[in-house]
């Protein structure tokens, strides 16, 4: 369900409501029930939903809707604040300042778009002032640091990694060397040792050239991939970044939760950016991150192209969501 579709949902719900002569219980249950499963549809996680309709209920007055109040109103801005409450974690992130050296990483699943959007907040940047560069330490998916290093040349933003040709080949050459010795699978723990050191390395290049932002783009991976996880891990060790930004596919769907969940276990993820709300995004995994990461929505990543990235504002959001 897109957003338009859930703000319809939503609409029509209260809209029975309003057209009910008489308000009692009941009524208003099947309005919050219908209102539920267009939340849930919408990819809202089950217990923020259960939640929200808890509190509705404490919230909205019978007596006063009985009385001929705005009903529609009454209710409608009691969904309307539960939704913004959901999106504010009440503390905003760490928010970098220009002049002064930031280091941001970013984490997230592969495909979320991670790599697409660490240009695009470079280049967000960029246009205002600031002296950005990109680190990629995602020596695990082929073409990533190639990705990267096209869309930073593009928009002339200096980059720092290695090539998975370079890397593999590297690998290569010492897997075989080691096999020879008899140490068969060493290649492996070489190859995932890497990035970290690549990390370090672009970090500490670009605090000396004084770039004031410097970003960290790291391998997408899952919740599942232990080993991955490690990794990651020992990058933010090794970058010590003042913020980690996780990104979310728009999309994901009810998995959004417990993802969120499992990178803010490993790493101090302190905001969240939201990807492909262009396409057919759901509004509900914003909600889910939110709550799983304790921790803002930043940006809203609305296209393929650079420049299709926004400032995320909770209200002019939940209204987009309610229609
Ligand atoms: P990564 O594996 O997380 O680094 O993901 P990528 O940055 O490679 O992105 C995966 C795909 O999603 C690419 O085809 C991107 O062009 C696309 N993508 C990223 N952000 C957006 C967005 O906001 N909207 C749309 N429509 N596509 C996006």
């Amino acid at each position: 369900m897109v957003l338009g579709q859930l703000g319809g949902s939503i609409s029509r719900a209260l809209q029975q409501m309003s057209n009910a002569t008489i308000i009692d219980e009941k009524v208003l249950n099947d309005c919050l029930n219908e209102i539920t499963r267009a939340l849930l549809q919408a990819d809202v996680q089950f217990k923020l939903v259960r939640d929200m309709q808890t509190n509705i209920k404490k919230i909205v007055n019978l007596d006063d809707l009985a009385a001929g109040h705005n009903k529609r109103r009454i209710i409608q801005q009691a969904i309307f604040n539960e939704l913004c409450k959901m999106l504010d974690p009440g503390k905003p992130s760490f928010t970098p300042k220009k002049g002064k050296t930031s280091i941001v990483m970013f984490v997230g699943l592969q495909g979320s778009g991670k790599t697409t959007t660490c240009t695009k907040y470079a280049y967000y940047h960029q246009k205002k002032g600031w002296k950005p560069a990109l680190v990629c330490a995602d020596t695990f998916r082929a073409g990533a640091f190639d990705q990267l290093k096209q869309n930073a040349t593009k928009a002339k933003i200096p980059f720092y990694g290695r090539g998975i040709g370079k890397l593999l080949g590297a690998c290569k050459n010492a897997r075989a060397l080691l096999l020879e010795i008899g140490y068969g699978n060493a290649g492996k723990s070489y190859m995932e040792s890497d990035p970290v050191k690549i990390a370090a390395e672009g970090v500490e290049r670009f605090k000396k050239e004084n770039c004031d932002l410097i970003i960290v783009d790291t391998s997408g991976r899952h919740k599942q991939e232990a080993a991955l996880f490690e990794e990651m891990r020992q990058v933010s060790e090794a970058t010590k970044p003042d913020l980690v930004i996780f990104v979310m596919d728009g999309s994901i769907g009810q998995a959004a939760f417990d993802q969120a969940q499992a990178f803010k276990k490993i790493v101090s993820v302190g905001a969240v950016i939201v990807t492909k709300m262009d396409g057919h995004a759901k509004g509900g995994g914003a909600l889910s991150a939110v709550a799983a990461t304790k921790s803002p929505v930043i940006f809203l990543g609305t296209g393929e192209h650079m420049d299709e990235f926004e400032v995320f504002d909770v209200k002019p959001f939940v209204s987009r969501l309610l229609g």
